[in-house]
């Protein structure tokens, strides 16, 4: 009998010691209380007896003292509090720990011991401080990330709006930045940015905020014009600045100049994306006229942009003449590998056959509007086109549609799509909106009961390319998303670069946690496909399950599915 009981205990202790958590076992009726696990290496000191207790307690950071005890000290009573627990940090500030309490009962419910299990988080809480900080700031610079700064730029313009106040938005751009890349290469390059990241985070306030927009130009947004924050001191002051060069770690020097265009509120636009638009063309016209000087908007700089480009006459001819094409790619279930949707995507054949590419012609409809009847166009065909299949191949996947900002603001745009959906008899639980972060920066409030409505109706709502931006996980709870597609630029580094590996795993299991289904973009090879499989994402999207096809190789698709 002794020999089993030891050897029952020598079983018990192996798989304890074997276990990634520390354990306290602590006996109801008798004081004593067993550390069994990875308490060694989690503690400097045992604990054997109730009162020793407190030893614990006493390297724990003060404010989760108290949480701790009501988790130790579990009541007896089991119906008030089976399972308990609780995040705390070491007074010394270094780790992080979870502590779980379950309670032991015997057959009448009654508590007989209680298992305290403790594990240390502070590997994954780190990340996800740091999946906060991506949130907000971009890597380089420390500045504001551009969709968060776009996001602020709107509480500036509400605030603005009931203080009958102005907001200047300003563009700046390196001149000549391709000629630091080019000569002294790349790593001097994002010195430069950086150094100049750093140059603008000293103007900013709580009534001036900046952002990196992109490569070598930035985004500051002035609110009013008082004392020394206005448009003018901010460029004067980076003028003088600019006065003196930049060093970089090779040992050179570099001179710079910015060339600057400024928008305002309320005289360009009352919406935050067109004023920072039009900064952007105000720039882009003085750069015409001669770098390293400001510009500020009128009203025909704007008009002469956008009639100047041939390209809405181009587009409207487009579609028009029949110029465009949907394509469509293949979304698959990691797990076992069967079609979960196709995404629609907009392909434009011109005059000589050449494609061109959707990222070159949708940032410029989406400038002029254009996007707007393009969208429609998206809509009415991929929808009349899924009903045609459902017809002939009985297809029922998800079909998931891309619509932009500039559509989803549209007043008419529920109806529209509710309209399409009646017509071609095409069930709302089949479709999939693709929508970017964008469309939430405006209000966020009248795009999410918007989203709520489409959701009420079936409709599922997919948030794209999530990542790249102003991720918040507190912003995200509050949206009715069934699905958060990661964006390619995680992917395509996941396996080759550690940081982007933390990640994109938090974010899968953060997707999980929230409930959402996890969406993979740009996937091109076996090995980026099986890790994230292994790592729990759902759904993947990329050329090493399919390209997008066109509309005959997505039928012959189909048709293998039915054979099959
Ligand atoms: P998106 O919605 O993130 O679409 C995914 C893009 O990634 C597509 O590019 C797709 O062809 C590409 N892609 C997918 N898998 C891979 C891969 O494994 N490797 C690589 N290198 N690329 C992959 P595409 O078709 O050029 O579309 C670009 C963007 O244009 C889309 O990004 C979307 O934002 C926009 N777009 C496309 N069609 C529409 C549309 O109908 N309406 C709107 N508003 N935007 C659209
Ligand atoms: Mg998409
Ligand atoms: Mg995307």
């Amino acid at each position: 009998m002794n020999q089993k009981i030891s050897a029952r205990e020598r079983m018990y202790r192996l798989v304890c010691e074997k276990s990634s958590g520390a354990y306290l076992f602590i006996s109801r009726d008798r004081e004593e209380v067993c550390a069994l696990g990875q308490w060694k290496k989690y503690f400097d000191f045992d604990i054997t007896a109730k009162r020793e207790l407190e030893k614990l307690f006493e390297v724990i950071d003060e404010p989760y003292v108290i949480p701790l005890r009501d988790v130790v000290f579990l009541e007896k009573d089991p119906s008030k509090t089976e399972r308990k627990s609780v995040e705390c940090l070491t007074r010394d500030k270094k780790k992080w720990f979870f502590f779980r309490t379950d309670l032991i009962l015997d057959q009448d419910g009654v508590c007989t011991d209680k298992i305290i299990r403790i594990f240390d988080i502070t590997k994954y809480k780190r990340q996800s401080d740091e999946l906060d900080y991506y949130s907000y700031y971009d890597i380089y610079t420390g500045l504001y990330n551009r969709n968060y700064f776009i996001r602020l730029l709107g509480d500036f313009l509400r605030r603005a709006e009931k203080e009958k106040e102005t907001v200047s938005v300003m563009m700046l751009d390196v001149d000549d930045f391709h000629k630091i890349n080019d000569s002294l290469g790349m790593i001097a390059g994002d010195e430069i940015v950086q150094q100049l990241g750093a140059v603008i985070k000293e103007l900013c306030s709580d009534r001036i905020i900046a952002c990196h927009f992109n490569s070598d130009v930035y985004c500051i947004a002035i609110f009013g014009q008082s004392g020394s924050e206005t448009v003018e001191k901010v460029h004067g002051a980076l003028e003088e600045r600019l006065k003196s060069p930049f060093y970089v770690g090779n040992g050179q020097t570099v001179n710079l100049t910015v060339t600057a265009g400024v928008a305002r509120y309320p005289e360009a636009s009352d919406s935050a994306l067109d004023l920072i638009n039009c900064a952007e063309v105000v720039m882009l016209k003085c750069k015409s006229m001669g770098k390293g000087s400001i510009l500020y908007y009128e009203a025909p700089i704007l008009n002469d942009f956008l009639t100047s480009v041939e390209l809405e006459t181009k587009l409207k001819e487009a579609l028009s003449g029949n110029r465009f094409e949907l394509y469509y790619q293949p979304q698959f279930y990691a797990g076992n590998k069967k079609l979960r949707g196709m995404e629609a995507l907009l392909r434009w054949r011109d005059e000589d056959g050449r494609m061109i590419s959707p990222a070159v012609f949708i940032p410029i409809a989406e400038k002029n509007g254009f996007i707007v009847p393009i969208g429609s166009w998206v809509l009415e065909n991929a929808i009349g086109q899924y009903a045609k299949w459902r017809e002939t191949y009985g297809a029922d996947f998800i079909l998931s549609i891309n619509v932009s900002a500039k559509q989803y603001i549209r007043p008419e745009f529920v109806d529209q799509l509710l309209g399409i959906l009646e017509k071609h008899q095409v069930n709302p639980c089949q479709i999939e909106l693709e929508v970017t972060e964008s469309i939430l920066i405006e209000d966020f409030d009248t795009v999410s009961e918007k989203l709520r409505f489409l959701q009420s109706k079936g409709i599922r709502i997919s948030l794209d390319d999530f990542g790249t931006g102003f991720s918040s996980l507190s912003y995200l709870k509050k949206l009715p998303i069934n699905t958060l597609k990661i964006d390619k630029s995680f992917i395509d580094t996941v396996l080759s670069d550690s940081p982007t590996r933390i990640i994109t795993e938090s974010i899968i299991n953060m997707i999980k946690s929230l409930g959402f289904e996890s969406v993979a973009e740009g996937v091109e090879q076996e090995q980026q496909y099986r890790y994230l499989h292994a790592v729990g994402c759902d759904v993947i999207q990329g050329f090493f399950l399919g390209k997008p096809l066109c509309v005959p190789d997505v039928e012959k698709l189909l048709q293998e599915l039915t054979v099959r």
